[in-house]
């Protein structure tokens, strides 16, 4: 989850329930792919960021958001891989 995504799940829901959440801060991290980077290290930053979901005091109502979302998002929400708005099995 990327920082401006992180302000469009504020905006599809009470922000008081995102405050803490884990990915503050980090958000290339939750990206799908970064430039120049390996499928092995995008896995293992991936599997970082969902252990931070994992931990996150907000994981529940992020969850909650998966539904809401645009169709074009993607990256790690809620310990999940989005992939253009579905959950990539990748
Ligand atoms: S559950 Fe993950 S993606 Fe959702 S707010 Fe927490 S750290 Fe961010």
């Amino acid at each position: 989850m990327t920082a401006p995504a992180l302000a469009l799940l504020a905006a599809l829901g009470p922000t008081d329930g995102l405050a803490g959440a884990a990915c503050t801060g980090r958000a290339p991290m939750f990206d799908a792919d970064l430039d120049g980077e390996t499928g092995e290290d995008r896995e293992a930053r991936h599997d970082g960021a969902r252990g931070l979901c994992g931990d996150c005091r907000v994981l529940e109502v992020c969850r909650a958001s998966l539904d809401s979302l645009p169709p074009q998002m993607t990256g790690i929400w809620a310990g999940r891989l989005l992939d253009e708005g579905k959950v990539s099995h990748r």
